[in-house]
């Protein structure tokens, strides 16, 4: 059998790194977190699971990079942020009032994400970092080597590097500012670094309380070796030639002494038609609204079936319907319902137990298909009354059991109906007879009062429906097609429809029977 991507990693690691493990995973809170971001912790989570069930005793760690200067005036921001920029995202407000700071607003929906994904790391803030001391001997070996360093960023990346570079940055005591200070001078038994900022402000600032913070290229290798990292995942960009995993490797072993973490390189995921998922642009779906939209094991699904290096397109439209699907097939195939080879149901396992938020999985439980039940709430209008009833009309009544689990599908077809769907998925159930009946055919009409009848006292299931509908038709002189079009019209005043015998039992029968008989009974209108 083919090793999940995960396993593999885990080995290679285990291999070349010896049995203790912290993987980390860094994002910093500057905007919503979105799915693009999630991939990051996911692919953390992972591989920290399969290090688990190797009977390794693994750490998993987040660091908000809470320290981080905010960089610019990003889309979701009043302008009168412009006042903030280069000041650590701790340190500003919450653009909505809500939260203790800037980063903790964007950081507290992305950490109840997380608990939802099943994802359980343990959270660190780097500004608390900071003012801890975590970072006290690295900064102190950093600023040691500062010409070490220069050289290594220059000769690895190509970089210009300044005359008087510094891998620190002071916090400015009057402007609070992160960027724009020089360094003057640097007394490392007192942990403390002299500094000019270009507000005019001339002062001096202790690395120990988080008086200072690493620039973002040395900041990275400094926490592997300050935090002990041995695995971490990042995102394409840090890992071209020269960019910034190149240099922090060189930096860790050459500087820190430190052997850098087993690099996990992912691929972004794209937003259909939009291009990449960046907060910075806008370019996104927030965790927070796909949660809203898909089961957490759809969404553990989406990110652990693909090799991190593959770039992901995620389509909420039409193909959503699909994802879904294949997820379905996933879970029947790991509980015996649909035939496959050892090795592919073996597969199957692994990639459904790691796509469950719990590790384990619900037993199995009846799931009304997506596409039905896209159909079902909008019959229902999105009264769970309703739906009970549309269920158990169309064979979903075993659904029913658990209650909770249909209110929370049904849920998310409203919000794919309310933001995502195509036109072609939605519909309306017309309370009265359509004016547009008036356009049909005389065969139309009688083959649907023929149906009518046929329909009285009788129980059919969808298949036998279904083939009930092609003898109408044929019966009729028509095509089958001239029949669907003309039962879509009677009901929802349009000329296409959800798949027409499950859609047609999803109706109370009393209404459907009624309808065609006086759809059938109209006169045809004389164009
Ligand atoms: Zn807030
Ligand atoms: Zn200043």
């Amino acid at each position: 059998m083919e090793l999940h991507w995960a396993d593999w990693m885990a080995a290679e690691a285990l291999g070349t790194r010896g049995t203790l493990h912290r993987v980390a995973t860094g994002i910093t809170p500057s905007g919503p977190i979105h799915l693009g971001n999630i991939r990051e912790v996911m692919t953390a989570d992972l591989v920290y699971r399969s290090l688990q069930s190797k009977n390794i005793d693994p750490d998993l760690i987040y660091i908000a990079d809470s320290f981080d200067p905010l960089r610019k005036v990003y889309p979701f921001l009043p302008e009168s942020y412009r006042q903030y920029i280069g000041k650590p995202l701790a340190h500003i407000p919450d653009p909505q009032g809500c939260c203790d700071n800037y980063a903790e607003h964007f950081l507290q929906p992305f950490l109840c994400a997380l608990e939802e994904l099943g994802i359980k790391p343990r959270v660190l803030r780097a500004d608390r970092l900071y003012k801890e001391g975590a970072y006290t001997n690295v900064i102190t070996e950093a600023m040691s080597c500062r010409e070490k360093i220069s050289s290594l960023l220059s000769e690895v990346s190509g970089r210009e590097m300044p005359l008087n570079w510094s891998p620190l940055n002071a916090l400015c005591r009057q402007c609070g500012r992160l960027s724009g200070s020089a360094i003057t001078g640097f007394r490392p038994e007192q942990h403390q670094v002299d500094y000019i900022c270009d507000c005019g402000y001339e002062g001096t600032a202790d690395y120990s309380i988080g008086e200072a913070k690493l620039v973002w290229r040395v900041d990275w290798p400094a926490r592997w070796k300050a935090l002990n990292i041995t695995m971490e995942p990042f995102g394409k960009d840090h890992a071209a030639p020269g960019g910034s995993y190149d240099t922090g490797v060189r930096i860790s072993r050459e500087v820190f002494g430190y052997e850098p973490p087993f690099p996990m390189v992912y691929e972004w995921i794209y937003l259909k038609g939009q291009g990449a998922m960046s907060s910075s642009t806008g370019v996104a779906v927030s965790i927070e609204d796909l949660l809203e939209l898909i089961p957490p094991q759809v969404v553990r699904y989406l990110i652990a079936r693909a090799r991190p290096e593959k770039h992901i397109e995620f389509d909420p439209g039409q193909a959503l319907i699909n994802l879904l699907e294949e997820y379905d097939k996933l879970e029947r195939i790991h509980f015996g319902e649909e035939p496959a080879d050892e090795a592919s149901a073996a597969q199957a396992g692994r990639l459904y137990s790691l796509s469950q938020p719990d590790g384990e999985g619900e037993a199995r439980q009846m799931r009304i298909p997506f596409r039905h039940m896209v159909v079902s709430a909008q019959i229902a209008r999105g009264s769970f009354g309703r739906l009970k009833e549309v269920l158990s009309r169309s064979g979903y009544e075993q659904a029913l059991q658990d209650e909770e689990r249909t209110r929370r599908e049904m849920e998310y077809a409203l919000v794919w109906l309310d933001k995502y769907a195509p036109p072609a998925f939605i519909f309306e159930v017309r309370e009265k007879l359509p004016k547009e009946a008036g356009l049909l055919s005389a065969a139309q009409r009688r083959a649907l009062l023929q149906v009518a009848e046929r329909l009285e006292g009788y129980n059919p299931d969808a298949k036998e429906l279904e083939s009930m509908l092609y003898t109408v038709a044929g019966e009729s002189g028509l095509k089958s097609t001239q029949l669907f079009q003309a039962i879509y019209t009677v009901i929802l005043g349009q000329k296409s429809g959800p798949r027409a015998a499950p859609f047609i039992l999803s109706l109370e029968r009393d209404f459907i029977v009624k309808r065609l008989r006086q759809a059938a009974a109209t006169e045809e209108e004389k164009a």
